[in-house]
């Protein structure tokens, strides 16, 4: 079989890359490993910006779930207690089956060949062309190669671009079935979500995402920050089961809600230094391409697929594959999100690996941070353009808080 690109996983980022090819007139095949619809480890939440940069997401009848309008974020001890809510949607809700099964569907619509049930075993790069070698055996040509296959990356492994993560983030969660009204009853209609900062002692923390007919709980642990500690590693599995005990005792969920069999996933958190080479280029968790400081990935998926899809079809037009010009794809990768990247890398590292249980207590009822907190998780401003005006106004409230206990 012969194509110009081949775009191996068909998840948020390998969907949108194939899509937005296709729709360019790029003959394009994209292949999964596994048979569709299928499901994806995740708690689903996504920011109104996707949204605002992917407008056809909310044109699709099947792709959002519902929204959530606000929530509660609690200290470590559970004392202190951000609340964020709004008339306006702080994050809108997806069932991963379905929405990644929708994004397929619309990359076969723009007039992308899809294969499921079929794995990228092995990738050559010839002189004029790629070789992806299938499960099945059978070899797929194209000219440029796209590795959006997740976080254990195949396509990255076996073209030397990544070899192990380091800097991953460990998760255990579980979506169950709620009837609607008890989720009106426990989350209201708005569907407040929420986080638990530091649960028992994590350098991470526990989320309760109410969808429409859903739950999605979870605990996620942040291992570059683990590694800055001194306190022994903790068994996730252990912290969840606590999680849902303080999640029931709290009144948080309902006290005869089943613990089914949980499941743990992994969440790259730093960016590849290499995220593309010659014919081959990484998108998403393939390139470690997901917010540091949340592990919230379906955005910079997504984001990546359409800058590699710009930068491909003008590297198909011209001729020109090479490492060098396919750098451009990670020249406007960085220039959008780069430094941003490796601010929240820090900020993750430092926060997550102590208690942030002061902090509540300065914010906790202080309307302009959680205005400031409430226009970045939208994406109504980014980290970079309220990292100075956040760390002036916090220091504010250390001085004062200080000068108050002095008195
Ligand atoms: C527990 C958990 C909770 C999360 N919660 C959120 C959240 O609330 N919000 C958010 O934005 N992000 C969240 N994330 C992160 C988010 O899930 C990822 O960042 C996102 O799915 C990345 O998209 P992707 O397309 O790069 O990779 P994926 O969605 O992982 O898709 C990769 C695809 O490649 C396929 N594949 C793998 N290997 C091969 C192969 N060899 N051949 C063919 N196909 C292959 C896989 O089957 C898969 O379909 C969470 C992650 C985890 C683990």
């Amino acid at each position: 079989m012969k194509f110009d690109v081949t775009v191996v996983g068909a998840g948020p980022a390998g969907s949108t890359t194939a899509k937005f090819l296709a729709e360019k007139g790029v003959k394009v095949l994209l292949i999964d490993k596994d048979r569709f619809p299928r499901d994806k480890p995740c708690g689903g939440g996504i920011p109104l910006r996707t949204l605002k940069r992917f407008r056809y997401l909310r044109e699709e009848d099947d792709l959002i779930d519902s929204y959530l309008y606000g929530g509660y974020a609690y200290s470590p001890s559970l004392k202190y207690r951000v609340e964020l809510q709004k008339n306006e949607p702080l994050l809108a809700m997806v069932i991963r089956k379905k929405f990644d099964h929708g994004l397929v569907k619309l990359a076969v619509n723009s007039g992308a060949v899809f294969i499921d049930n079929r794995s990228a075993e092995d990738i050559k790069i010839l002189r004029d062309k790629t070789r992806v070698t299938l499960n099945n055996g059978e070899h797929i040509e194209s000219q440029i190669v796209i590795g959006a296959d997740g976080i254990w990356s195949n396509i990255a492994k076996k073209s030397g671009m990544i070899q192990n993560r380091r800097n991953i983030c460990i998760c255990i969660f579980q979506e169950y079935q709620m009837s609607k009204e008890i989720l009106d009853r426990f989350f209201t209609e708005k569907r407040l979500g929420y986080l638990h900062f530091n649960i028992q002692g994590i350098c991470g923390y526990g989320w309760v995402f109410p969808k429409k007919e859903r739950i999605n709980i979870g605990v996620a642990e942040f291992q570059h920050a683990v590694k800055n500690r001194l306190k022994k590693k903790m068994n996730l599995k252990e912290v969840y089961t606590m999680y849902i005990k303080i999640l029931r005792k709290t009144g948080v969920i309902p006290d005869n809600i089943k613990v089914e069999e949980v499941k743990g996933a992994a969440l790259p958190i730093y960016p590849a230094k290499k995220i593309c080479s010659n014919r081959i280029v990484l998108c998403g968790d393939a390139a470690g391409l997901a917010n540091p400081a949340t592990g919230e990935g379906i955005y910079y998926a997504m984001s990546s697929g359409k800058i590699a899809a710009d930068v491909v079809t003008k590297s198909l037009e011209t001729g020109d594959t090479s490492a060098k010009f396919l750098s451009r794809y990670q020249q406007i990768w960085e220039k959008d999100f780069g430094r941003e990247m490796k601010i929240l890398f820090r900020i993750s590292k430092r926060r997550w690996g102590r208690k942030n249980e002061k902090i509540f207590r300065l914010i906790e009822s202080d309307k302009k941070t959680t205005d400031m907190l409430y226009d970045i998780i939208i994406g109504q401003s980014n980290i970079m353009g309220y990292r100075w005006k956040m760390i002036q106004h916090i220091l504010y409230l250390y001085l004062k808080d200080k000068f108050k206990s002095k008195k």
